[in-house]
């Protein structure tokens, strides 16, 4: 890892769906500044522009706390080949090899590294978070998609293409029928994740006519909160989809606990962290297999908001 000296901070930028957080983080995972760009649904070339734009304003119009910065980290959505510094994909149909740590390093002038977003969040679970003492972890991030980030021996999994813990599209559900995008049926992803509910709404919506969330999801997506409130109302519909949720998350902890021998599982992730996920997943979880997990189950204590920014932050200084 590289160390900064004191005084010194890194640039960390996060691009997520909706928005590209940049920050200036000191060593200790600490943030000094932030400013948030507004993003969306953008091809790579998009992104990168984004990138510029925001990260030129955000100099210009930002005073840096530190000194120079020591280095500058990128959480990216997709695959990322994080030893050659490429943004590989964002998903199957916006596939562009963009060099995207060089370019940077090139423009800027600050050493940069990049990283998948939820692989930047394990790190800075590692670095910063629940995992500092822990060379076996899981983090499992629950959000809009599911995806995890395996730390075995202190070590990142990533397998050959980078494309390790794609773990939403692991089957949790093989006698069911739902669909998933990745032309399987059952994946956890498809039952437990943010998008995978509000697809499942529509598709069981029919057997259940009288529920106020066909409304809801006439106008378009409806969030994970609200399928959450409606369950605590006593709507049979969401009620459904949330149990579902919950049964086919704890499902997919307790496979991965079979695959890694974990010493700790990390939860995080906006449907991971919700008061359900948080009252109702421990429960379906007490089986012997959990014994082997000697710390435990977890969630996150990065706060929500900006632990992209925290794992881009990870990534800089993982150097
Ligand atoms: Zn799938």
């Amino acid at each position: 890892m590289t160390a900064i000296s004191e005084g010194e901070t890194v640039l960390a930028l996060d691009l997520g769906g909706t928005k590209l957080l940049i920050g200036e983080v000191d060593g200790e995972g600490r943030i000094l500044s932030s400013k948030r760009y507004p993003s969306g649904p953008l091809t790579q070339r998009q992104a990168v522009d984004l990138i510029y734009a925001s990260l030129d304003d955000y100099l210009e119009t930002t005073d840096l706390i530190g000194r120079e910065p020591a280095a500058m980290g990128v959480g990216l959505v997709g695959l990322v080949e994080a030893a050659a510094g490429r943004w590989l994909m964002i998903d199957p149909g916006r596939k562009e090899e963009i060099p995207l740590a060089g370019l940077l390093e090139q423009r800027y002038g600050y050493p940069c590294r990049i990283e998948n977003d939820v692989k930047a969040v394990a790190l800075a679970e590692q670095r910063f978070g629940s995992c500092k003492e822990v060379e076996d972890f899981i983090y499992i991030n629950i959000g809009t998609g599911i995806a995890a980030g395996i730390v075995a021996g202190g070590r990142l999994l990533r397998g050959w293409q980078n494309d390790s813990g794609e773990v939403g599209h692991m089957t949790v559900d093989y006698t069911g029928n739902t669909p998933c995008v990745c032309g399987r049926f059952g994946c956890a992803e498809a039952i437990a994740s943010g998008g995978g509910m509000d697809r499942r709404l529509r598709l069981l919506g029919q057997r259940y006519p009288d529920s106020p969330l066909l409304t809801l999801a006439a106008k378009g997506f409806v969030p994970a909160e609200q399928l959450f409130a409606q369950a605590e109302a006593g709507d049979p519909l969401a009620a459904k989809i949330v149990t579902d949720a919950a049964d086919a998350a704890a499902e997919l902890i307790l496979n991965l606990v079979r695959v890694s021998n974990p010493e700790l599982v990390v939860l995080g992730g906006g449907v991971a962290d919700s008061a359900w996920m948080r009252r109702e997943l421990p429960k379906r979880l007490k089986l012997p297999v959990m014994e082997s997990v000697r710390r435990g189950l977890t969630f996150t204590t990065l706060n929500p908001a900006s632990a992209g920014l925290i794992g881009a932050a990870a990534v800089a200084l993982k150097g």
